[in-house]
């Protein structure tokens, strides 16, 4: 069943106010299996309100208008729909009840045009207004389902809860409610193009569960969705689907839940007893944020150093002089300086792992290395150093950003790899 949302209002174009009236409908819509293929802001003008009107009839199964039911000459919601479906407004007698005593109470004399908040399309359903004055309604004509809602969300949220939701699960369901199920993938250390390219037969011939991957702050998520009459179907189908993609990506995947990778490694070094520590150089204490960003992270994070500068790394992390200066030094970009910045915090702070990211995040070069060239590596009790050379796009946020999500993702892999051993 497919559903149009239609948000009347100038304000929205205007861009005074936000439409998030449409993103709380499109996500109640989908949990009881309703597909919403179009979103249409439309200003408080006949003509143009009546074409989107008719454009949705022609194109959904639902609409759902919001906006627009208020007493002033630009409300005109309801009388739109009326001459786009032919049928006449009258007033429902409980709410022009409702709005009279909402005025004798106050003691204010009622102005007339507060009867058009009673209005209700000849042969609707009234949807009561808990929190307001403006009735809705729900209508079915030549097999479409009409829904007309307040434009207020304190309004319209109380009316699609207690009125609307029922009448569609009622009217344009039938009883045959089909939620929507979703599972979260979360993916580090793989691009999103590169994570699709490993997917993309499955991505292709698969139509139930859906399979959509998407790429936010150095992380790829894959949203696994499907409709169900219940949990327990929907997550047969689901974890079916999981299991083929993990097949191929176990090395990428590590959480089958929406969380950041960095909550994920916390709550598995809590679970084990394990500590760390960081020496950051071109990322200025972004790792460290991620983490204490994590609640409980500080039984993780024993402390660490921003040795920005050549000078810091050498007086408080012991880096050897000829690494970082001279000609044939290799410099504060370098393999060895990430290595022993790791090494060197990780026995200062009697940590399990030490961490460090030395790079050119840019946007100017330094000591003739090129942007996005980043050194990262992690230390660990009794165990070789592992470093490794990233080349990063992007510019100096992004640089950055990746050179943690790259340090958090090895981390993650040194987890799993001692896990096993
Ligand atoms: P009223 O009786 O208050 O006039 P109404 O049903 O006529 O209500 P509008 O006049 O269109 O609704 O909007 C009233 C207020 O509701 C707006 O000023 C805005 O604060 C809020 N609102 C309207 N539409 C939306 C929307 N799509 N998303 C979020 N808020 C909205």
């Amino acid at each position: 069943m497919r559903a149009e949302i239609i948000a009347v209002g100038t304000e929205l174009l205007l861009g005074q106010i936000v439409n998030t009236n449409a993103q709380y409908l499109s996500q109640e819509l989908a949990a009881i299996g309703i597909d919403v293929y179009f979103q249409t802001v439309v200003g408080d003008n006949m003509n143009r309100l009546q074409e989107a009107i008719r454009l949705a009839s022609g194109r959904a199964d639902v609409v759902l208008l919001t906006g627009g039911l208020g007493p002033t000459q630009d409300d005109l919601t309801k009388d739109a729909l009326a001459a786009v479906l032919g049928r006449e407004l009258h007033e429902d007698r409980l709410s022009m009840d409702k709005i009279e005593g909402f005025f004798r109470n106050r003691g204010v004399e009622m102005t007339d045009n507060n009867r058009r908040q009673a209005l209700t399309l000849e042969g609707a359903t009234p949807l009561a207004n808990e929190t307001g004055l403006a009735v809705g309604n729900g209508l079915e004509q030549d097999g479409k389902y009409y829904v007309v809602l307040p434009g207020p969300p304190k309004e319209l949220i109380p009316m699609f809860e207690t009125e609307a939701r029922p009448w569609l699960l009622q009217h344009a369901l039938q009883g045959e409610q089909l939620a929507l199920y979703s599972k979260m993938l979360k993916f580090a250390g793989i691009g999103e193009s590169a994570l699709e390219t490993k997917l993309l037969d499955l991505i292709d011939s698969q139509t139930d569960p859906t399979i959509a991957p998407y790429a936010k702050e150095g992380e790829v998520t894959i949203r696994l969705s499907t409709k169900a009459s219940s949990e327990s179907e929907a997550m047969v189908r689901l974890n079916s689907t999981e299991v083929q993609i993990q097949q191929r990506l176990a090395e990428y995947l590590y959480a089958s839940e929406d969380v950041p990778l960095e909550k994920t490694l916390v709550d598995w070094m809590i679970r084990d007893g394990l500590t760390l520590s960081a020496a950051e150089s071109c990322t200025g204490g972004m790792l460290m944020e991620h983490i204490t960003s994590v609640p409980g992270s500080g039984s993780v994070l024993k402390g660490g150093i921003v040795c920005y500068s050549n000078e810091m790394k050498e007086k408080l992390l012991n880096v050897p002089h000829h690494y970082l200066e001279g000609e044939n030094s290799p410099g504060a970009v370098s393999r060895e300086v990430a290595q022993v910045l790791a090494e060197q915090v990780r026995m200062i702070t009697d940590s399990d792992y030490g961490l460090s990211i030395t790079g050119v995040a840019g946007p100017a070069f330094s000591e003739h290395k090129p942007v996005g060239l980043v050194y990262i590596a992690i230390a660990q009790r009794e165990q070789e150093t592992q470093i490794y050379e990233l080349r990063l796009n992007g510019n100096r946020e992004t640089i950055r950003l990746r050179s943690v999500k790259s340090i958090l993702y090895r981390l993650w892999r040194c987890l799993v790899a001692n896990q096993g051993a």
